[in-house]
């Protein structure tokens, strides 16, 4: 039999630094440690140690060197962590001794995370949790990461499918007393009833205005409005403010198409279609149908409007946008030397993109109505589509087996186990090699 490997990666960011991380699972974990720093440190507990070539005996680094036996670890599997000076050449000397180990061998991407998941240290929606938290950018994405990396969504998915699991046996052992239909037909009636409240809850977990997404994928603001009211110019001021955390995205070397805020801790992610505006012809029909697409799919639009130009169209009726989800934005305010301007209201502000005037009310705006969106922080939310999928998918199959004919207590069954396996998947139990392949390809080289 193929013997695991022991792998080994800089488990830190790279680049020249203080100190640099370098972690080791699998079986030949320890014996690693004995031949590079030895002796052995006592498990979970630093000690400073000389690390030394296992075939050249020179001295590599001075390090601080941590033992984690198995399954007591992060993966589950015997673990080390080599703490040293985190210049290149003592990196590079250092991984290039435990590369010469027999069976030691370097990390793929998202590998520690992987053996983590196959030793049963975390879900999927754990493993998906460690990688939002790597990713996180904003207070809101670091909490709601944080939570799911710790089994948030796992103990809640994982009560439900332990539920489904109770009611399918019931439902099973009422078909092995078919022949009594007085026994069979309880069955089913018992089972409906422990299911109720466990489809009502899945509903409601749904029904959430998708604010874990909004929260993880940031609130998603589109500028539109007719060419030239300056759409383009009020996306570069918000990239001027300081408020800005990147704009690094591509195709955005010349013209920022996209600038993302930080906003009372949440990530809003504010693009203008400019981008997709394009000339002449057919396309043009391709670019507005793009543009559009964007503003329906977006939380939210700000269409806007040039104040010294009373033509320029309002958003048309037919626009496809929720009202809720449209704020009219003023713009050229500095052009109407003293003349009144529209008045600020519910759904409607004035600025100047050009002089910065009333930009720090429309940021407030957009900070209030990405905080109203985003709503209770307390409750573990639906994160992501791959989740919402499964949660559909489950939720059918039990509306159908709440709803469909008892005489098919077969078919009932079914509608449960479909909605069981929803939840596997969703969690992992039940484990497709495309969707672990996606999930650990998120990771770098050492998580
Ligand atoms: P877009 O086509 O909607 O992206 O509009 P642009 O941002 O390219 O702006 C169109 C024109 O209006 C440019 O010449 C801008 O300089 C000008 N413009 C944009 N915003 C303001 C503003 O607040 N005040 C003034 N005076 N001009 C503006």
């Amino acid at each position: 039999m193929h013997r695991q490997a022991t792998i080994f990666a800089v488990s830190s960011g790279h680049g020249r630094a203080g100190v640099a991380v370098i972690r080791l699972s699998g079986p030949v974990a320890g014996l690693v440690l004995d031949r590079l720093a030895a002796p052995r440190p006592k498990p979970r507990y630093a000690a400073f140690r000389r690390l030394k070539h296992p075939d050249t005996a020179e001295i590599l680094d001075h390090a601080l060197v941590l033992w984690f036996p198995g399954p007591a670890s992060e993966t589950g599997e015997d673990m080390a962590e080599l703490q040293v000076h985190g210049g290149r050449a003592v990196v590079q000397g250092v991984i290039g001794a435990l590369a010469s180990l027999e069976d030691c061998r370097l990390a793929e991407p998202g590998e520690f995370a992987r053996r983590a998941f196959e030793n049963g240290k975390l879900d999927l929606t754990g493993v998906e949790g460690l990688a939002d938290l790597i990713d996180a950018e904003t207070a809101a994405q670091r909490r709601q990461a944080l939570r799911q990396a710790e089994g948030a969504l796992y103990r809640l998915y994982e009560a439900w499918r332990q539920g489904l699991v109770g009611a399918m046996a019931l439902t099973e052992a009422g078909i092995d007393f078919s022949d009594e239909p007085d026994v069979a037909s309880d069955a089913l009636h018992e089972a409906r009833r422990q299911i109720e409240p466990i489809a009502e809850a899945i509903a409601a977990h749904l029904d959430d205005d998708h604010r874990g997404e909004l929260v993880r994928d940031g609130f998603q603001v589109v500028l539109a409005g007719a060419p030239n009211v300056g759409k383009s110019s009020l996306l570069n001021a918000l990239a001027r403010r300081d408020v800005a955390i990147v704009s690094d995205e591509p195709g955005t070397t010349r013209d920022v198409l996209e600038v993302k805020l930080e906003l009372a801790g949440l990530a809003v992610v504010v693009s203008d279609t400019a981008g997709i505006r394009v000339a002449a012809g057919k396309v043009e029909e391709e670019g507005i149908r793009r543009a559009l697409e964007r503003m329906r799919a977006a939380d939210l639009v700000l269409w806007l409007l040039d104040v010294t130009d009373p033509t320029a169209p309002p958003p048309p009726a037919d626009l496809g946008v929720r009202a809720d989800r449209l704020l009219i934005v003023h713009n050229k305010a500095d052009l109407r030397y003293g003349r009144a301007l529209p008045a600020p209201t519910a759904d409607a502000v004035t600025i100047s993109a050009f002089k910065g005037f009333g930009l720090e009310t429309l940021i407030e705006r957009l900070a209030a109505i990405a905080a109203a969106r985003a709503g209770d922080q307390e409750a573990p939310a639906l994160t992501q589509a791959r989740h919402r999928q499964q949660l559909l998918r489950c939720r059918a199959a039990l509306s159908s087996f709440l709803s469909g004919p008892s005489e098919a207590a077969e078919l009932r069954a079914e509608d449960l186990r479909r909605a069981a396996q929803a939840l596997g998947r969703l969690v992992g139990a039940i484990a497709v090699e495309d969707v672990l392949a996606q999930v650990f390809g998120r990771f770098c080289i050492g998580k």
